[in-house]
């Protein structure tokens, strides 16, 4: 099945293919989870705060500011979340997509949290392993904005007026 389509600017895809949404899964994946790992490793209780954040960052922030007037809630985004979205929340007023942008400061908290304690505990700790971890965490935070511009937005129907977009324009 052909995913892509065009409309007078440029071409798009309606649902995006699985092997996109798999790749965003993995990065994602990855970095949550090194994220708890952080968190965990500086605090417990931090670690459990944060699942327990990033659980409601997901099915309450993101679907509410974003995919709820977003052109693929009830389709397959890149990372499928349109489809979530859609069991749990009706959509809304697609024009209102950049203005709920405001509210993404919630969802960059997920990685600014564990970056920041990352460093912390760098600074505490002064080894070898906090270092490897620091920098682990900041290459895969990297990945994710390179693979979300390159593979994500490159084809994504909102990507002419997303203020989302990573580095700015999508190429
Ligand atoms: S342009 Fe990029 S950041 Fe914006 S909605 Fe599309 S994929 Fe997401």
């Amino acid at each position: 099945m052909n995913h892509k389509a065009e409309n007078e600017n440029f071409a798009f895809c309606h649902t995006y293919p699985k092997y996109v949404i798999i790749i965003r899964w993995i990065i994602l994946g990855v970095a949550f989870a090194l994220g708890v790992y952080i968190l965990l490793d500086l605090k417990e209780a931090l670690g459990v705060l944060y699942v327990i954040y990033s659980v409601a960052a997901l099915t309450l922030v993101l679907p509410l500011s974003r995919c709820v007037s977003c052109y693929y809630h009830g389709k397959a985004c890149h990372t499928g979340w349109g489809k979530v979205a859609a069991y749990l929340f009706p959509k809304e007023d697609e024009s209102k997509f950049v203005a709920h942008y405001s509210y993404a400061i919630f969802l960059h908290l997920l990685w600014l949290i564990p970056l920041l304690a990352s460093f912390f505990q760098l600074l505490r700790k002064r080894d070898v392993l906090a270092l490897i971890i620091f920098f682990s965490y900041l290459l895969i935070l990297l990945m994710e904005r390179i693979t979300l511009k390159k593979l994500a937005c490159a084809r994504c129907h909102q990507r002419e007026f997303c203020p989302a977009i990573p580095f700015r324009k999508a190429k």
